[in-house]
């Protein structure tokens, strides 16, 4: 039976020796332990990771019957690939808090150490068939090494935490080793459609790797990259927020608190939830708008976090002075303003204090969901209560009921306060409802639902590894078919299939052997020979206009397929206009790339580095071809990377729709074939009929079913197979 085995860094349980020298066991806090222990609980797999320090007999029993497999982690290596890579190097710089992040290398090595034993581990336990489900930022390497070991099985990853801009993101310096990792997935889901913008591009940026509608293709795999907002259990949190022990404490809450309005902030003490502005805004909210000040109190529960690493030390002891400044400037006796709680709450108290509260505060700096928000909403929704919540939590995408706040503007978030203090209940109530429906509607089953049925769905790309074959064994196995053939037809690319890459791409003419290939197969009976370039057509007609071959133009936007013909146009119309920007973006690239030019066709502008073939030249192709898809997303235009070159050209013309217009011209054929090399080849592999003999020049991954090695094969090839076929 198939399996799913969840992979976290920390079991749900952490085991602790107590003074007595017991075993202590005590409930790991967090936002992924919240959204994964349900799935566990449904699912009945394994959960993998690290269980503590003290893993005794009996410790060990404990964990064998919760489906507990711990991961054994030293202190020491604990302290370089936790405290050190994931917490001091990949959470500050994903959260943007570039000033708290360091990159040591030995840190990273304990990282890489510790991936790799979570991987053994977890190879070492898993079935053929099992799913493995691999979470969070401290297990980035993982999805590979575990691909590694177990080439075959389904692997997912979710990202907790927000993925940044492929800017900040390049600041890493293994951050080349960090996408590899996580590219050993099949699906990678993060919460928001930003974060999974983000990441398409990192990989386009420093991978070099380029996809379609989220999905890339890495090694000859499909890799997907998916926005699936974690959600909450309505259920769990409404169960603990009801209880009785819950009951009583809101009755204490409220006999307490009477006549005031609760404010409720509830965060783990880490710098990226924003408490030294948070509590900068309630200060304003108390100075500029007196009328609250007796009226109004903020409960601040500040949950211990990372306390060995100093930045979070630094930010629990601001915080507590500014919880002193503010109670000491505008509290009197028997009214303190700010209620400060540091230490963790059982669930019944968090529950009765998400019922009692009218405002939840909710303003972390950047955070990659914020499930407080939510669990407010689910615990509230029967009473009128207002979230107010920063913009750059990703729940803002899903809650756009809550009042939204720039956490960095301490007046607009004073003033949002007070929006929230003055709503009228009526209006309170219907925001609530509607962010509940939603909470409700995409709760956490919901949001493993979709993610497995995401992850169970085979990859929706064709493009593997072709078999690769040599000239003389791929011609003895296509001639019997083209020899029973009465009509057959040859679509072949130009550059880097049957003539190769020279430096200026315009002395790339045809050699003798390139003519005498073509002119082979052209001298076969019913055979039609059509070379499908991007080339223009002035060029392919001074190249190849004394053949019998067809010829089609800058990827099927002009026609001649036989040689007595004049040039006719595809049916698309070309437009200039945007000629203007594109041509001014690429001379800037020919100016920053020595040797690199720029080629004008009708429908497309191609900027061509080949002469410059280098880390730089490649790297500034990167760049260029990231910028391009992202200025002319909304452009009727395609931006397309080539074999050492970055092409940019009008929407809809591709090899794929030359060949319908081939095939209505001078079609049905009863054998095909189609040969090419790169990218804008792929679009005729995929419409050819699938008994087309398709073969791809190259070692890369492509649609086609063969490939040759070089352009010098091809040749080989097809002069092997002429004279196989004619004998
Ligand atoms: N929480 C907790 N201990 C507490 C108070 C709250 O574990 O004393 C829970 C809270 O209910 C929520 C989670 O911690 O489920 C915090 O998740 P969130 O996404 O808001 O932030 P994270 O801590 O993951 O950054």
């Amino acid at each position: 039976m198939s399996r799913l085995l969840l992979v976290s860094n920390r079991l749900p349980v952490t085991l602790r020796r107590s003074r007595s020298g017991n075993t202590e066991i005590v409930k790991s806090s967090g936002g992924l332990v919240a959204g994964v222990a349900p799935v566990h609980q449904s699912e009945g797999g394994l959960w993998f990771g690290y269980p503590g320090e003290h893993v005794d007999k009996a410790a060990r029993e404990v964990l064998d019957e919760a489906r507990y497999v711990p991961v054994t982690v030293s202190a020491s290596e604990m302290r370089g690939y936790y405290s050190g890579y994931s917490n001091s190097s990949l959470w500050p710089l994903f959260h943007y808090f570039i000033e708290h992040a360091r990159f040591d290398r030995r840190e990273f090595e304990a990282y890489r150490t510790v991936n790799e034993r979570f991987a053994d581990t977890i190879a070492e336990r898993a079935m053929p068939g099992d799913t493995i489900w691999v979470h969070d930022y401290q297990l980035m390497l993982l999805p590979r090494l575990l691909r590694e070991r177990l080439p075959s099985a389904r692997i997912g990853f979710f990202l907790h935490i927000p993925f940044p801009s492929s800017e900040v993101f390049g600041l890493l310096p293994q951050r080349e080793e960090i996408l590899r990792g996580l590219a050993g997935a099949d699906l990678i889901g993060v919460h928001t459609y930003d974060y999974a913008r983000h990441l398409v591009s990192s990989f386009r940026r420093y991978l070099g790797v380029f996809g379609h509608e989220g999905t890339i293709n890495v090694d000859g795999r499909a890799v997907e990259i998916a926005a699936h907002p974690l959600g909450i259990s309505v259920e769990d949190v409404r169960g603990y927020a009801y209880s009785s022990a819950a009951e009583n404490r809101v009755a204490d809450l409220m006999r307490d608190m009477r006549g005031r309005q609760i404010l409720l902030g509830i965060d783990r003490l880490d710098y990226t939830k924003g408490l030294p502005l948070k509590l900068e805004a309630f200060r304003t909210l108390l100075s500029d708008y007196p009328k609250w000040r007796d009226s109004i109190v903020l409960i601040q529960v500040a949950i211990p976090s990372r306390t060995n690493i100093e930045s979070y030390r630094a930010q629990k002891a601001e915080v507590e002075r500014l919880v002193g400044d503010i109670n000491g400037a505008f509290g009197r006796p028997g009214r303190v303003p700010i209620h400060y709680i540091y230490r963790s709450i059982p669930s019944a108290e968090l529950g009765a204090l998400y019922r009692v509260a009218d405002i939840a505060v909710v303003t972390p700096l950047r955070d990659g969901m914020n499930l407080v928000a939510k669990e407010y909403v689910a615990a509230h929704s029967d009473a009128p209560g207002v979230l107010v919540l920063s913009e750059f939590a990703g729940a803002a995408t899903e809650l756009g009921e809550a009042i939204r706040v720039n956490p960095h503007d301490v007046d607009g978030t004073a003033a949002a306060l007070n929006q929230a203090l003055e709503m009228p209940a009526a209006e309170r109530k219907s925001r609530m409802q509607a962010m509940f429906r939603r909470v409700q509607g995409n709760d956490v089953h919901a949001w493993y639902r979709r993610y497995r049925r995401a992850l169970d769905r085979e990859s929706t790309t064709d493009i593997t590894l072709p078999e690769r074959y040599s000239p003389e064994s791929l011609a003895e196995k296509i001639a019997p078919a083209l020899r029973s053939a009465k009509r057959s037809l040859f679509l072949i690319d130009y550059d880097g299939t049957i003539r190769e890459f020279v430096d200026d791409p315009a002395a790339a003419s045809p050699t003798d052997e390139t003519l005498s290939a073509l002119e082979g197969l052209t001298s076969i009976k019913g055979a039609r020979v059509v070379i499908v370039s991007g080339r223009g057509r002035e060029l392919l007609d001074d190249w190849l206009g004394d053949t019998d071959v067809g010829l089609v133009a800058e990827h099927g936007l002009w026609f001649r397929l036989a040689p007595d013909q004049e040039w006719n146009r595809g049916g698309h119309r070309a437009d200039q206009a945007w000629k203007t920007y594109v041509m001014s973006v690429l001379d800037e690239y020919v100016g920053r790339v020595p040797g690199s030019l720029v080629e004008e066709k009708v429908a497309s502008l191609v900027w061509h580095y080949r002469a410059a073939a280098d880390d730089l030249a490649n790297w500034q192709a990167r760049e260029l071809a990231n910028y391009l898809e992202e200025f002319l997303a909304n452009e009727p235009l395609e931006v397309l990377v080539g074999a050492k070159n970055v092409e940019v050209r009008q929407h809809g013309l591709n090899k794929g729709t030359a060949y319908e217009r081939i095939y209505q011209e001078i079609g049905p054929f009863d054998f095909e074939m189609a040969i090419g090399d790169d990218r804008t080849d792929e679009d005729l592999f995929a419409v050819v009929p699938s008994d087309t003999v398709t073969i791809h020049v190259g070692p890369e991954p492509s649609r086609a079913g063969m490939s040759l090695s070089s352009p010098e094969a091809v040749r080989i090839f097809l002069r092997s197979l002429t004279g196989l076929v004619r004998r």
